[in-house]
Formats: structure tokens, sequence, C-alpha cells
């Protein structure tokens, strides 16, 4: 039987893309894309000629029961998303699940990766961390994810789309402790690559400074909750940092 090859792709610089990579991609007999259009453009960078099929969250059901038949016939297959590590926040969860089921062989190629990427340079805690995706749109529900990482003894890493980054900030300075550090990376390995460090209440000011500055991909790194020995309640440790700025 033939394997299946997770393969990462660049998260923006192109050069950002492994040795190997490359060499799998063009020794494959299929690429699967998350979009064939895009991935196109960056197989043509590269002089990679091997055939595109499309596999994206809207057909992997269908799709993944020809790709598990194409790998049981002997071809080879890898797959790509639009940019970095596949099923990170990305299809392709459906496809390697049932290839682990079926005794298929599934093989990582690994490369770029906006979390990872993001945490490394951040400045902080990485000895343990969770990645959580992308935040909840709805209000509600966003508030109760981040209320959930209130007491977290973690960095919690979130993707989030640049039309929400201003409400999601404005959600961690009212849900977490007024001085929890958090970083904003945006546009990572590319020309306008940022970071800014600080509360989400600074974070809100640094935005404001200059309009551009919401324009972007983004990495949302929220650091770990501080040690509470106290044993005051956390609620009321909260309660009491949100009326320190009140205090004489
Ligand atoms: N599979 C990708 C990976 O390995 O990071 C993530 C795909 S997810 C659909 C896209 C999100 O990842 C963006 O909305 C953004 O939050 C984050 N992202 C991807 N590339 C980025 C970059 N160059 N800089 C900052 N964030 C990025």
């Amino acid at each position: 039987t033939g394997q299946l090859f997770i393969v990462a792709t660049p998260i923006g610089n192109l050069s950002d893309i492994t040795h190997r990579a490359i060499e799998v991609l063009n020794t494959v007999d299929i690429i699967a894309a998350e979009d064939t259009r895009h991935s196109g453009r960056l197989l043509q960078h590269y002089g990679i000629n091997t055939r595109l099929i499309a596999l994206h969250e809207h057909n992997e059901t269908q799709k993944k029961a020809w790709v598990i038949e194409q790998l049981k016939t002997g071809l080879d297959i890898a797959l790509i998303s639009d940019a970095g590590t596949p099923l990170i926040s990305d299809p392709g969860f459906p496809l390697v699940n049932s290839c682990r089921e079926s005794g298929l062989v599934v093989t990582p190629v690994p490369g770029a990766c906006a979390v990872v990427a993001a945490l490394c340079a951040s400045g902080l805690p990485t000895d343990a961390f969770q990645f959580c995706g992308f935040l909840p749109v709805k209000t509600l529900a966003k508030e109760n994810a981040l209320n959930a990482i209130q007491d977290t003894r973690k960095t919690s890493i979130f993707y989030e789309a640049p039309r929400r980054i201003r409400d999601t900030l404005a959600t961690i300075a009212r849900c977490l402790q007024a001085e929890r550090q958090i970083v904003v990376a945006k546009e990572l390995t590319k020309s306008f690559e940022q970071f800014f460090k600080g509360t989400a209440q600074q974070a809100l000011q640094w935005l404001d400074e200059e309009p551009q500055r919401e324009k972007g991909e983004f990495v949302l790194l929220i650091g770990p909750a501080e040690q509470n020995d106290s044993g005051i309640p956390p609620e009321a440790v909260k309660l009491l940092s949100s009326l320190t700025p009140l205090m004489p």
C-alpha cells in the first residue's frame, strides 16, 4: 500500500519549506490540497508538477474514501493545506483518523506552524502550553472560553481573525485579571512581522496607535495565571485587582 504524507508548507515566507517537503511533493503520485489554486502557486514556485486534487472541509468526508482507495492501490499521497501544518486548524483529521484505523501508513513531514512560531519568540513560558484553535465568535461562548483559562498555569494560544482581534482583546480585558500578560504575534515570517507584549488593555492602545496594526494574520497568546497561594478565592483576587486602579 501507499503512504499518506502530512506535509507542512510555509506560513508566509516562501523559504520556510524543508528539503524533504519538496522531495516528497515531487515524488508522490497525488497532492491533496485545501485550495488547488492557492497551492498551485506554491508548487509552481518550486517547479513541482505533481497531480493536484482538492480536499477541503466541505468535501473531506466524501473525498476521504477515494483517497483511502488510492492508498490501498499503492499510490503515495501528500496532504497540504493553504499554510503551515495540515490538521492544525485545517482539514485532514477525518482522513488521518480513518487511515490509522485502516492500518495505513501516515508519515509527518514537519515544518512551519504558526502556533510554535509565535510561542517560541513570544517571551511567554514555553514549558507547558495549550493550543485552543480559533476562539468562538459569539460573545457568550468567547467569554466562557476565556473564563475557562482564568486559573490555567500554562500559556494558552489562540488563532484569531483580524476583524475580531479588537473585540477579543476587549473581552480578555473584561474576563481575565488586568495584569495577565498577553502577546499579539502578527504576520509571522512576513515583512511586517510584529510582536506586542503587555496587558490586554495595553494591546488595545497599541492597536489604536496605528490603524494598520489591525490588519493581517494573528496569533494570540495568553500567559499563565499568576500563582495564587494566598487562600483568597480567585474571584476575590479578580475583584480586588479590578478595584486597584480606583484606589487612591
Ligand atoms: N495550519 C496553519 C498552521 O500550521 O499554523 C494554521 C491554519 S489556520 C486556518 C489560519 C490561522 O493561523 C490564521 O487565521 C492565523 O490566526 C494563524 N496564522 C497562519 N499564518 C500566520 C502568520 N504568518 N502569522 C500569524 N498568524 C498566522
